[in-house]
C-alpha cells in the first residue's frame, strides 16, 4: 500500500534526476571557495531571484537566521509577524545566538501585517528603545493557510521600510509557490526584499537545502555568519547538485500542487463534521477543522494513519494537509473518500 503523506511538503524525496546528479556532481572544498556545483548552484538561484549573489545554507531555518544575523546587531530588533515561521518554529535562534530582539505585529488571515501597525512598531531614536533594524515577511505563508502576499503588499511594506531607512527580509521558504499562485515572476516579488531565502527541500524536493540571497556585499557578510554557526560544508556540491536539478524542473509543475489542494479543499467542504474556509486555499496548504463532537480530532489523524494517508494535526481541532511531489490526483480522492467514510 502506498503512504499518501500529506503532512508537509518537506516529505519529498529527490526525482531519479536529482540522483542522478548527485552521482556526477562535480565536487570541491565550499569553504576554500572551490566546489564547482555549489558555485554552479548560487549564480543560478541569485539570477533566478534577481540579485547579485546567493549562498546554499543547510536550512530555511539557517538561511533566515543567517540573513537576520547579517542585516542587525545585538540589541537591534526585527519587526515580524506573530505566526511567522521565524518567530514560532526557528527555535528563538535570532535571540539566543544574535541577542536580536523580536517585536511582533498580528499577522492578519492572509499573512500579512497592517501597515499601520509595522509603522507604529518602528522605534524612534530614544536610549529606552533598541533601534528597529529589519521587516521580516513570509510568502508564502505558512500558518495563515500558504497565502501568497500580492505584489502590491510587498511593494507598499518595501517603500515604508525604505523611507524609514530599515531593511527588508523575505523568507521566500516557498517563494515560488507564491509566483505561480500570483503568476508573476519570482524576481517580481524578491525586488521588494533585501534579502530572500528559499527552500530547495520542499515543494522543489531536493533532500537538503536553502539558498539565501542579496547583495554581493551582503552575502560577503553572510558567508562569516554561516561560518560562525558551523555551516561551512565542504563538498557541498552532492546537495548543490540536486538543487540545480530542483531549479531546473521541479518549479513549473507546483501548479499541479496548487490544483491538487483546490481538489482536497473542495472535497473537504461536502463532508459533514469538517470545516474549511476554501477561499483562504491558495497554493499547497490546506487547513481545514474538525466541528463534529462525534469523533475526536486525534481519532481522526490516527484512523486515517491506519489508511495510509497521513496529516498534521495543528492544535486542538485544526488538521494540516499539504500537496506535493508524489501526491497525484488519485492519492487525493482516495484521501477524499478515506475521510468521508470515517466522518
Ligand atoms: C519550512 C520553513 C522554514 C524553515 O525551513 P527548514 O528547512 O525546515 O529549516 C522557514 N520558513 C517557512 C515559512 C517555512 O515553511
Amino acid at each position: 500500500m502506498k503512504t499518501i503523506d500529506l503532512r508537509s511538503d518537506t516529505v519529498t524525496l529527490p526525482t531519479p534526476a536529482m540522483k542522478e546528479a548527485i552521482s556526477n556532481a562535480e565536487l570541491g572544498d565550499d569553504v576554500f571557495g572551490e566546489d564547482p556545483t555549489t558555485i554552479r548552484l548560487e549564480k543560478m538561484a541569485a539570477e533566478r531571484m534577481g540579485k547579485e549573489a546567493a549562498m546554499l545554507v543547510v536550512s530555511g531555518t539557517m538561511g533566515n537566521l543567517v540573513c537576520i544575523l547579517t542585516h542587525c546587531k545585538r540589541a537591534e530588533e526585527v519587526i515580524l509577524g506573530d505566526r511567522s515561521h521565524t518567530f514560532l518554529y526557528e527555535a528563538g535562534g535570532i535571540s539566543a545566538v544574535g541577542g536580536i530582539h523580536p517585536h511582533t505585529i498580528t499577522n492578519q488571515p492572509d499573512g500579512t501585517m497592517r501597515l499601520e501597525e509595522i509603522e507604529a512598531a518602528i522605534r524612534g531614536d530614544n536610549v529606552h528603545f533598541p533601534r528597529t533594524r529589519l521587516i521580516c515577511l513570509e510568502n508564502t505563508h505558512n500558518r495563515c493557510s500558504g497565502a501568497a502576499l500580492t505584489l502590491e503588499y510587498m511593494k507598499a511594506v518595501a517603500e515604508l521600510a525604505n523611507d524609514r531607512d530599515i531593511m527588508v527580509h523575505l523568507d521566500g521558504a516557498r517563494i515560488f509557490n507564491a509566483a505561480v499562485a500570483l503568476q508573476v515572476d519570482v524576481t517580481e516579488l524578491t525586488g521588494y526584499a533585501d534579502s530572500v531565502s528559499f527552500c530547495l527541500s520542499k515543494g522543489l524536493s531536493a533532500p537538503v537545502g536553502s539558498v539565501i540571497c542579496g547583495s554581493k556585499e551582503f552575502i560577503t557578510e553572510a558567508r562569516r555568519n554561516r561560518k560562525i554557526l558551523g555551516g561551512g560544508m565542504r563538498q557541498c556540491g552532492i546537495i548543490a547538485a540536486a538543487g540545480i536539478t530542483a531549479l531546473d524542473e521541479m518549479v513549473d509543475r507546483i501548479a499541479d500542487d496548487h490544483a491538487n489542494a483546490q481538489r482536497l479543499a473542495q472535497g473537504i467542504a461536502r463532508i459533514p463534521g469538517l470545516s474549511i474556509e476554501q477561499e483562504r486555499v491558495q497554493t499547497n496548504i490546506v487547513y481545514f477543522d474538525m466541528v463534529s463532537r462525534q469523533i475526536k480530532a486525534e481519532e481522526l489523524v490516527s484512523q486515517l494513519d491506519n489508511k495510509g494517508i497521513k496529516i498534521l494535526l495543528l492544535g486542538p481541532s485544526r488538521f494540516r494537509a499539504v500537496t506535493h511531489y508524489g501526491i497525484n490526483s488519485e492519492d487525493i480522492d482516495l484521501t477524499l473518500t478515506t475521510l468521508g467514510e470515517i466522518m
